[in-house]
């Protein structure tokens, strides 16, 4: 399994209020900070890591919080659903705590698996599905191991065609079509356990999507290391697709290539991971800079949202 995709690594998305979005991800839903710093492309944007204690990857969502972008809509080409895996029995839990907080949600169930369905702040669309799942979680005062969430389930891609989104799933990132109803599939990578589905819905009908806030900005697939990285360039290429070559983002390293759906996809690595420049007891708690920006750090701090 060493040089295979071992599923989805992190999920992006856009946000508009950085405040909101932290206190919503980190208060309401109970998931720990894991990494403070800025879009390395934007530095007067922030993005915020949001995953289990470990920071592993398959749990980790991430945003730009993009102050004043306006609500953005979702639709064809875009991952449109993002599921996480919550323990047996504890939807109870997190019906009440939604509408504690005055969030509407809705029951639902798809290829028999129990969730609830619901927005954050922004309009992005949440599921939690009830699993068993090994992942050791994040705990707070309000939310304990009972209740809390494991990390990615799934994720749910919108399409107009499904099929030459499948073929590159199955053919290049080596999932397999395990469930299809009517214009709803299911693709599983069985190289490892948890944060291993991609369902996708298709429909000729529907409107292509606009990013903004509360929409995806593109998934992540996760291999173990660079090397691994590198051979799939190779095969993306070999397919007749464009993708970037190696980025570093300080805490991984990364490709980018459109998929033919119109969803940017990510290859990312485990190394080196998210201690590389803070201890795993305090994750989150410093604003990190990339080097090439450390020299600024007082312009940006002074230019970035107030969080606290
Ligand atoms: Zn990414």
């Amino acid at each position: 399994m060493e040089n295979k995709i071992l599923g989805l690594h992190h999920i992006t998305a856009i946000a508009d209020n950085a405040k909101r979005n932290l206190d919503f991800y980190t208060q309401v839903l109970g998931v720990r900070l894991i990494k403070k710093t800025v879009n390395f492309d934007d530095p007067g944007t922030y993005h915020f890591y949001y995953g289990n204690e470990m920071g592993e990857p398959g749990t980790i969502l991430t945003f730009f919080p993009w102050e004043g972008i306006g609500k953005g809509a979702p639709g064809a080409g875009m991952a449109t659903h993002i599921g996480y895996s919550v323990p047996k029995g504890s939807l109870d839990f997190w019906k009440n705590r939604l509408t504690q907080y005055r969030i509407q949600w809705i029951e639902d169930e798809i290829f028999g698996e129990k969730l609830i369905s619901f927005r954050d702040p922004d309009g992005l669309q949440l599921q939690f599905i009830e699993t068993t799942d090994p992942r050791l979680p994040w705990t707070t005062t309000d939310i304990q191991a009972e209740n809390a969430l494991k990390g990615f389930h799934n994720v749910t891609l919108s399409l107009r065609k499904a099929e030459p989104t499948v073929k590159i799933l199955t053919d290049i990132l080596g999932y397999t079509l395990s469930q299809q109803i009517d214009n709803r599939y299911r693709l599983t990578t069985y190289s490892i356990a948890t944060a291993n589905m991609v369902d996708i819905i298709a429909d000729e009908n529907l409107n292509y999507g606009k990013n903004a806030a509360g929409t995806n900005h593109h998934i992540a697939f996760r291999v173990k290391n660079d090397n691994v990285l590198m051979e799939y360039r190779e095969k993306i290429l070999s397919a007749g697709l464009d993708i970037t070559p190696k980025i570093n983002r300080d805490y991984f390293f990364s490709l980018y290539f459109r998929e033919p759906g119109g969803v940017l996809f990510e290859i990312a690595t485990d190394n080196p991971g998210f201690t590389v420049d803070e201890q795993l007891s305090s994750l989150g708690s410093a604003l990190k800079l990339p080097k090439q920006y450390e020299s600024h750090r007082l312009q940006i701090e002074k230019a970035l949202p107030k969080i606290d």
